[in-house]
């Protein structure tokens, strides 16, 4: 696909299946924004700067991904920077309204902005953000659930040992 794409999100923080999402759609466009939002309705346990931080080191081994923080809308980043594809991972049926919502309502705002979707793996269809921190909170085994740097961050935010 030509041009560059962009997968918005909260990263609070990044997990496999985020990784998966975007270790699949970087060879399919030019330049891949991958962008740090503030979502309102949810509180986050990083700073933004963390998020960037941790998603960079994911994400170092490709070249054509780009991290950075975001603020404000998505259509207006979107338009600043001239992309017209906003990729989202999909769970399950449960995210559906919320992301057909999104699509919508970014649609009006910015017409030429076209959402894209892309399934998750079935191996990552039940990990989202909240878990992770969820089970790491209380010291449960997070690995193979987030890169281990990642996890090292959340047992430090925690102060848990590895369990
Ligand atoms: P937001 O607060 O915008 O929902 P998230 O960080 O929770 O941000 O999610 C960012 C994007 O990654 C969303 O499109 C979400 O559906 C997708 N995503 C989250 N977890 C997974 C997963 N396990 N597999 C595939 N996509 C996922």
């Amino acid at each position: 696909m030509q041009g560059s794409a962009l997968c918005p999100g909260s990263f609070d923080p990044v997990t496999n299946g985020h990784l998966d999402v975007i270790e699949r759609a970087a060879p399919v466009v030019d330049l891949l924004y991958v962008a740090v939002f503030t979502n309102m309705g949810k509180s986050p346990l990083f700073t933004a700067a963390e998020r960037v931080d941790m998603l960079r080191v994911a994400t170092a081994h490709l070249p054509n991904v780009r991290v950075e923080a975001a603020s404000g809308l998505l259509t207006a980043y979107a338009r600043d920077r001239g992309i017209r594809i906003v990729l989202r991972g999909l769970r399950a049926v449960s995210d559906f309204e919320y992301e057909l919502a999104m699509a919508e309502m970014n649609k009006q705002l910015y017409a030429e902005l076209e959402t894209l979707f892309m399934m998750t793996r079935p191996a990552h269809s039940f990990l989202s953000s909240s878990l992770v921190k969820e089970v790491a909170r209380w010291g449960g085994d997070i690995s193979g659930l987030v890169p281990d740097h990642v996890s090292c961050r959340l047992r430090e935010k925690f102060g848990t040992a590895r369990n």
